[in-house]
C-alpha cells in the first residue's frame, strides 16, 4: 500500500471512530456537553447537534441556515464564467491546505467544554444531603485541626457554611426563603483569611475560586471582567455546571475597592466594582467563558447561576480602626478622648468592633454590605499563636522538615526558644504567618544542606542562637551508647 493510501486509511479510521463517539457525548463516557461548531452554543441550549467527521457537531438550527445558504449558491454560474475559471487556473486553486478543519475540531479542549447537567431524577439524593452536612461544631473542629486560634471566625464561618448549605439543600422550594449568607472577613494580612477558605472548601468538598478585587474591572475595560470569578469557579469544578453553582468564591483584597474618602469628584473605577459585583453576590443567571478568561467568538458559554454561590469576600481594611476610633471617641464623654486616643492606637483588635457604619464610613457602598450580611473579624497573631502556627497544624511547617529530615533518618528537634525567636522575626515583619516560612527556609538552607553529607548524624536540635546568629545547632551524632554531641562547624 502506498504512503497516500495509507494517511487515507487512517484518516477514515479517525472519522468512524470519531463518528461512533460523537453520539456519546464525544468519548468520554457522555459527560460532556457538545458545542456547535458554528454558533458555539452548548447542546443544552442548542438542542439536538448533527456530527460531522472530525468530531464536528453542528446545531440543527444552525445547518438549515447553511442549507439554505447553500441551496441559494449559484454554482453553475459560477462555473459556466470562463473569465473566472481562467483565473482561477492561472493562479491554481486557493490553497485551503493550511486550514486543517480536524484540527480545529479537535482543538476544542476539554477546558472547554461544558460537563452535562445531571437529569434529576425522581428519589434521587441532593449534592448536600442535609444529614450528610456536617453539624457546625464538627465543621469548626476540622477547622482546628488546621487553622490556629481565630476562635471566633472559625464558630461564625461554621455556622454561616452550615446555613448556606442547608439553605441550598432546601432549594427554595419552601415558603420561607433563606436569605444568602456571604460573608466579610476582615483581619490583617497574614492571619489566615485566604487559609480558613481554602480549608473550608477542602474540608467540605466543593470547588472554590479565588479572585483579587484589584484585578476585577467593569466589562470592557482592561483587566478581568467581574464574571470571571465565576469562570474561574466553574474551571476549579471541572466544568461541571452543578458542582459550579455550590461552590464558593473568595474575593480577597476587597478593602481595596473602597470608594475614595477624601474624593469630592465621581469614584468611577473601584465603585463600579462593587455595583459591578452587587448582581452576581445577590445570585443571577450570567453568561460566562468555559475555559478562558474573557468572552470571545471561539469561546464556549455557559449559564450559571449564582444563587447557591456562596461569597466570601477577604480583606485587611488598613485604616478602618481609625474609623472605628473615632466613632468610640464620639460615643464616649469628651474629657477622656486624649486618653482614649492613645488606648484605640495601641488596640490591634479594633476591628472587632466593627460595625456596618464603619465599613460605609470606609467606602464600601450600603448595597455591597448588605448582600455580605456577615461580617467577622479576625485577629491578628500573637507571638504564642505565631509558634503554634509552626508546629500545631496538620501540615505544620515544622512537621514538613521534620519529615524531610526523617528520609535522612535524622531527628529535627526545634527547642522552645528557637520556637519564640522564629515567631517575634515574623512580627517585626508584620506580613503574619506569612512571614514563617521565609524566614524558616532562610536558615534551614544551610542544615538541609550539610546534614546529608554525613551520615553519623542521628539529631540535629535548634536554638534561639542559631536563628539569632549567634551560634551553631546542637548535633548529635548516630552512635550505640551516648550520643556525642558536637557543634556543626
Ligand atoms: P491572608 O489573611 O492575608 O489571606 P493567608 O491566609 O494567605 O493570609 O495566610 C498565609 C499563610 O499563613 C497560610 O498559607 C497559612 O499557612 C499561614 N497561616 C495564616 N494564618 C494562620 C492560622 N491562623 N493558622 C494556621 N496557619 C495560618
Amino acid at each position: 500500500m502506498s504512503e497516500r493510501d495509507d494517511d487515507l486509511k487512517q484518516e477514515q479510521d479517525q472519522d468512524r471512530q470519531d463518528q461512533n463517539s460523537a453520539g456519546d457525548g464525544q468519548g468520554d463516557g457522555g459527560s460532556y456537553e457538545e458545542i456547535c461548531f458554528v454558533c458555539r452554543r452548548p447542546e443544552s441550549k442548542a438542542g439536538k447537534m448533527f456530527h460531522l467527521p472530525n468530531r464536528i457537531s453542528i446545531c440543527e438550527d444552525c445547518m438549515q441556515r447553511l442549507m439554505d445558504q447553500a441551496a441559494q449558491f449559484d454554482y453553475n454560474g459560477l462555473l459556466n464564467n470562463p473569465d473566472l475559471l481562467k483565473e482561477l487556473n492561472k493562479h491554481g486553486m486557493p490553497n485551503i491546505g493550511f486550514m486543517n478543519i480536524g484540527d480545529i475540531a479537535n482543538g476544542i479542549p476539554n477546558s472547554q467544554r461544558i460537563k452535562k447537567r445531571k437529569e434529576k431524577k425522581e428519589g434521587e439524593e441532593p449534592v448536600f444531603d442535609i444529614k450528610k452536612l456536617p453539624a457546625p461544631h464538627r465543621i469548626k473542629a476540622q477547622l482546628d485541626d488546621y487553622v490556629i486560634g481565630q476562635e471566633h471566625a472559625k464558630k461564625v464561618i461554621s455556622v454561616a457554611v452550615y446555613n448556606h448549605y442547608k439553605r441550598v439543600a432546601m432549594d427554595a422550594k419552601d415558603e420561607i426563603e433563606i436569605d444568602k449568607s456571604n460573608i466579610l472577613l476582615i483581619g490583617p494580612t497574614g492571619s489566615g483569611k485566604t487559609y480558613l477558605v481554602k480549608t473550608l472548601a477542602k474540608l467540605l468538598d466543593v470547588p472554590l475560586a479565588i479572585a483579587d478585587a484589584t484585578s476585577l474591572t467593569e466589562a470592557g475595560y482592561i483587566g478581568d471582567d467581574i464574571e470571571s470569578c465565576v469562570s474561574k469557579l466553574l474551571a476549579a469544578a471541572d466544568n461541571d455546571i452543578d458542582r459550579t453553582e455550590q461552590g464558593i468564591i473568595f474575593i480577597d483584597e476587597i478593602d481595596k475597592i473602597a470608594r475614595k474618602r477624601d474624593e469630592h469628584h465621581h469614584a468611577v473605577g473601584s465603585e463600579a466594582v462593587q455595583q459591578g459585583l452587587l448582581k452576581i453576590l445577590e445570585g443571577s443567571e450570567i453568561e460566562v467563558p468555559v475555559g478562558a478568561g474573557s468572552k470571545n467568538m471561539m469561546v464556549p458559554l455557559a449559564r450559571v447561576n449564582t444563587r447557591n454561590i456562596l461569597f466570601i469576600c477577604g480583606g485587611a481594611f488598613p485604616d478602618l480602626n481609625e474609623v472605628i476610633g473615632n466613632r468610640l471617641k464620639k460615643q464616649t464623654s469628651i474629657g477622656f478622648s486624649a486618653d482614649l486616643k492613645d488606648k484605640f492606637d495601641q488596640d490591634k483588635n479594633l476591628q472587632k468592633q466593627v460595625t456596618t457604619e464603619d465599613l460605609k464610613k470606609y467606602g464600601m457602598i450600603p448595597e455591597f454590605l448588605g448582600r455580605l450580611p456577615i461580617i467577622c473579624p479576625l485577629e491578628s497573631l500573637t507571638k504564642e499563636m505565631l509558634v503554634e502556627i509552626l508546629k500545631k497544624p496538620k501540615n505544620a511547617i515544622l512537621k514538613q522538615y521534620q519529615k524531610l529530615l526523617q528520609m535522612d533518618e535524622v531527628d529535627l528537634e526545634f527547642d522552645d526558644g528557637a520556637l519564640e525567636a522564629i515567631a517575634e522575626k515574623a512580627i517585626e515583619k508584620e506580613t503574619g504567618a506569612r512571614a514563617l516560612r521565609a524566614i524558616i527556609e532562610e536558615f534551614m538552607l544551610d542544615i538541609m544542606y550539610e546534614i546529608p553529607k554525613d551520615d553519623n548524624i542521628g539529631r540535629v536540635t535548634i536554638t534561639r542562637d542559631y536563628i539569632e546568629g549567634k551560634g551553631a545547632p546542637v548535633i548529635e551524632v548516630r552512635t550505640a551508647g551516648v550520643p556525642r554531641i558536637e557543634a556543626m562547624a
